[in-house]
């Protein structure tokens, strides 16, 4: 069973996208896969055709713990599972602050669910406040989404560091184990310059013991593809809406890499 926490505080990088797709793809394939939506906005939740003011516990109610996980997750597809957002998310950090151990109530739940899957996805919201915290506390992978134009890497060393004191502190299983680029444009000669900087950084961080130490450029990049866009607002993923698609090829060769290694 792996945990793995989609992660950039930056929106619109293409988190959402990437579990969504990534998960329906590992489905797909055979795998059991849950994902979980920890951001207010409900983006997954929403693009797995999930209304978010029908959620009843979801999320936020495990996070309270006025619901057990194995209550608030729901079937969306074959294989596929669903831990959702709904509106009341967004106070959860504020509710939560009084909480002892409120970083790793996530953790635990999960604890309870996770040898029901194999692959257990989290959407993170665009920020490194306590939900976010609370996706590191209980993953063993950090998958970073990129979109490689000029401030790809702003913002990048506070996220690495976040993940490392994470690390150090509540969960020593975490590792930063992927690095995957999204919206790649190869006309555009900047995603070139972006990518050598991302592996000579990688390659300086080979021989540390940085939680980041063992991470690698997924060698697939999502290829800025406009049917990727327009799925979630028809509820389906990509492979429900344009099978034949560059973004279906490109995120079944993602689930087929994480099977792979
Ligand atoms: P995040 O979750 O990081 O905020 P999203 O996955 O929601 O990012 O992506 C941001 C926007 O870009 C969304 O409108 C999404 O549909 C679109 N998008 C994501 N990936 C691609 C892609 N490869 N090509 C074109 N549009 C994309
Ligand atoms: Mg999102």
């Amino acid at each position: 069973m792996r945990t793995i926490a989609v992660l950039n505080q930056k929106g619109g990088v293409g988190k959402t996208t990437t579990v969504a797709n990534t998960a329906a793809a590992l489905a797909n394939a055979g795998k059991k896969v849950l994902v979980i939506d920890l951001d207010p906005q409900a983006h997954l939740t929403i693009h797995l055709g999930i209304e978010p003011s029908s959620i009843d516990a979801g999320v936020y109610g495990v996070l309270t713990q006025s619901a057990k996980a194995v209550d608030a997750i729901v079937p969306v597809r074959e294989n596929l599972s669903l831990l959702g957002a709904s509106i009341d998310l967004v106070g959860a950090e504020t509710e939560l602050v009084s909480v002892v151990g409120r970083e790793i109530i996530l953790r635990e739940a999960l604890d309870t669910v996770k040898d029901s899957y194999d692959f257990i996805i989290i959407d993170c919201p665009p920020s490194l406040g306590l939900l976010a915290l609370n996706a590191l506390a209980a993953s063993t992978e950090v998958l970073i989404p990129l979109v490689p134009h000029f401030l790809a890497l702003q913002g990048f060393g506070k996220l690495l560091e976040t993940v490392s004191i994470v690390n150090q502190r509540i969960n020593n299983k975490l590792r930063v184990s992927g690095i995957l680029f999204c919206m790649f444009d190869s006309r555009v000669s900047l995603s070139t310059e972006v990518r050598s900087d991302i592996e000579q950084f990688l390659e300086n961080a080979r021989s540390s013991n940085f939680a980041w130490s063992g991470a690698q450029l997924i060698p697939v990049y999502i290829r800025r593809n406009v049917k990727l866009a327009e799925a979630p607002s028809y509820g389906k993923t990509i492979f429900e809406y344009e099978p034949e698609c560059n973004g279906a090829q490109d995120y079944k060769q993602v689930a087929d890499f994480l099977i792979g290694t």
